[in-house]
């Protein structure tokens, strides 16, 4: 084994036994809850060793980066399964369709008319979630809770869209439990099963809160290098 390899295996060794304690402080099964990695920004040689150590699934932010990272190796590792969990401009619907399983950020009726428009032509019909901005931040990406369930009701009703789940993230600066706690009385309140909450610095938290799917970078693949 690498040592990239040993240590990314230890890191997620380290994962899993949290989300296994989180699950089980918490009354709830270990097979709930799913782990995304989320390779944005980090070395061929990490994300190689990471599917070495068997992950298959995969958090990205941007399009073009997820292209140029796993176009290929999608081709490899045909039970890969690729989630994009970064804004969605609605000329990369077309792009982003082809390349992910799962996206997360569907956040406004403009996209949901181009994603619906651009599935009917492919013949796909991929899972999303809504992002919600639960703390009503200005500059963040998301449906306000307060338009989520008509939101919901065009996208899933009118358009007809696979919507599976709600996806935050929380303000910085506040305590990210209330966030956590507001996405799952919103999912419960439509009926949505899969909540995507929780990051590197608070995925046990979210756990606890009812999160069925956990984005984790650094913890498992290192401080992202931007230089
Ligand atoms: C980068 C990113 C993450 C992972 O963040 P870490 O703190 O490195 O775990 C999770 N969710 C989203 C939407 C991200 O952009």
């Amino acid at each position: 084994m690498s040592n990239i390899q040993t240590i990314i295996q230890s890191n997620l060794d380290t994962i899993h036994r949290q989300m296994h304690e989180s699950a089980e402080a918490s009354g709830r099964a270990q097979g709930d809850i799913t782990l995304v990695a989320v390779s944005k920004v980090q070395p061929d040689e990490k994300i190689d060793a990471m599917l070495a150590c068997g992950q298959r699934i995969f958090g990205e932010n941007r399009v073009q980066e997820a292209q140029g990272r796993w176009s290929a190796r999608r081709r490899q590792y045909p039970d890969l399964q690729l989630r994009l969990i970064g804004p969605l401009q609605t000329n990369k619907v077309k792009d982003a369709i082809e390349l992910f399983d799962v996206i997360e950020t569907l956040d406004r009726p403009k996209l949901a008319e181009k994603l619906k428009a651009a599935m009917e032509a492919s013949g796909e019909d991929i899972p999303l979630f809504i992002q919600v901005n639960t703390g009503e931040e200005p500059q963040k990406a998301g449906i306000l809770p307060s338009e989520l369930k008509s939101f919901f009701e065009y996208s899933r009703l009118e358009l007809g869209l696979r919507i599976e789940g709600l996806m935050c993230i929380p303000p910085v600066d506040e305590p990210a439990g209330l966030h956590f706690g507001l996405l799952k009385t919103l999912a419960d309140s439509l009926a949505l099963r899969n909540i995507s909450m929780g990051m590197s610095g608070d995925y046990e938290k979210a756990i606890r809160f009812g999160a069925t799917h956990i984005r984790v970078g650094s913890a498992l693949f290192g401080e992202r290098d931007y230089s």
